[in-house]
């Protein structure tokens, strides 16, 4: 067993992180977790959680998956309509619950990081930690923070994000691909126009498609996709300069959707490019290792990401708990680990490509 002295650096505060911090506290390890934004973020729109993700909830503890399916609506059926709004097929969540023993629910993604949050003493949290750099030498680690401050330890993950500055020291080669697609995401007052349980999927035709569902308390989560080409100035940026739905695009939605995102309040909408990133070789270099998105954020077509990342931090915890050695546990992770990671990373993409869009995308494999 490594020893619980074994100082652990943690960078980023997404779902990932902190996961993997109330994992990696609960068997005894010294961990401190960085975070650059100044104060925990609980902050964006609803989630689609497969029933994956509350599986890796509860291996901390039933308590935690429990809550979060409290918090969230339980997924009864999946509808496929097409752009007038008609169905075109659906497909029951229940055998999937029956098979796996969880449900997949439809959450606010503020309930999931506060639920976490709770469970991690604030001392093990430093915000306003922006990482700048990253040393590995000799079985020691240096992480430097762009607010003056380092930190010194024995192992460094990296789960921040898919822009991850601890990547760019694992594989530097290695930039997000664009899928293709402007995406506007907004949490508007349901109406009640989407009933309790149902995900409905407005399919992708004529350069568009959308998706929407009830995520309790009157609200409605609602996602906006249109195809575009990204300028030559604004390649690599996280979103469009101009952030304003196009009105054209819009209006090819079915009434119900359109005035739902319509009357969404502005401060509750985001809009983003939508990114993937290549398998790669590698997710550990020296004793540093990347995790979630920062490893393998992928097209949402397939709603992994998420679970994904919180199954990753229950495995590499049950490597580290269960090796004699954190380079055997990284050694061993990652060749255990690639294989599973790189097929959802194709499935997604496929996915993504596949799905009645009008141009081919340009991704580079
Ligand atoms: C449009 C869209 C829809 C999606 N829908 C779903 C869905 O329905 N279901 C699902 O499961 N997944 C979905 N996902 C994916 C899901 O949101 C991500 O996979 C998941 O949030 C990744 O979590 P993470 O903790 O690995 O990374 P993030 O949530 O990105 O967290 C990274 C953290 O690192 C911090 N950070 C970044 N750089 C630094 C630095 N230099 N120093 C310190 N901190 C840093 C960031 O501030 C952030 O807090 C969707 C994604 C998109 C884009």
């Amino acid at each position: 067993m490594i020893s619980t002295q074994t100082k652990i650096g943690i960078v980023g505060g997404g779902t990932t992180g902190l996961y993997l911090t109330i994992l990696l506290k609960s068997r005894g390890f010294d961990v401190c977790l960085f975070e650059r934004a100044p104060k925990p973020r609980v902050d964006g729109c609803g989630i689609l959680m497969i029933t994956s993700g509350l599986q890796a909830l509860s291996m901390y503890d039933k308590e935690l998956s429990n809550e979060i399916i409290q918090a969230g609506i339980k997924v009864s059926t999946y509808e496929f309509r097409n752009l007038k709004g008609e169905l075109a097929f659906s497909n029951s969540a229940a055998e999937a619950e029956a098979e796996n023993g969880f449900p997949a629910v439809v959450v606010h993604r503020e309930d999931i990081a506060k639920a976490l949050l709770r469970r991690i003493n604030p001392e093990n949290l430093y915000f306003d930690h922006s990482l700048e750099s990253v040393e590995s030498n000799n079985g020691k680690v240096t992480a430097k923070f762009r607010n003056g401050q380092s930190w010194e330890g024995d192992l460094l993950i990296g789960t921040d994000g898919l822009n991850s500055k601890v990547r760019s020291f694992v594989e530097p080669d290695i930039q997000p691909s664009y899928l293709g697609d402007a995406v506007w995401r907004g949490i508007a007052p349901n109406n009640h126009i989407f009933s309790e349980g149902e995900f409905i999927v407005f399919m992708r035709a004529h350069g568009i498609y959308a998706n929407a569902f009830n995520i309790g308390q009157n609200r409605c989560h609602w996602g906006f996709f249109t195809e575009c080409e990204q300028p030559e100035d604004e390649k690599g940026l996280h979103a469009p300069k101009n952030t304003q739905m196009p009105p054209e695009e819009l209006a090819k939605l079915p009434d119900t959707i359109r005035q739902t995102i319509e009357m969404t309040p502005q401060e509750n909408i985001v809009c983003r490019y939508s990114y993937d990133i290549n398998p790669m070789q590698h997710i550990v270099a020296g004793r540093v290792i990347i995790l979630g998105d920062a490893a393998h954020a992928k097209s949402p077509s397939r709603a992994q990401g998420m679970s994904s990342g919180l199954e990753d931090a229950v495995a590499f915890t049950n490597y580290l708990t269960s090796s004699t050695a954190i380079d055997e546990a990284l050694a061993t992770f990652e060749q255990d680990r690639l294989p599973i990671i790189h097929e959802l990373q194709r499935t997604s993409r496929e996915k993504s490509q596949k799905t009645g869009r009008t141009k081919k995308l340009q991704t580079t494999q």
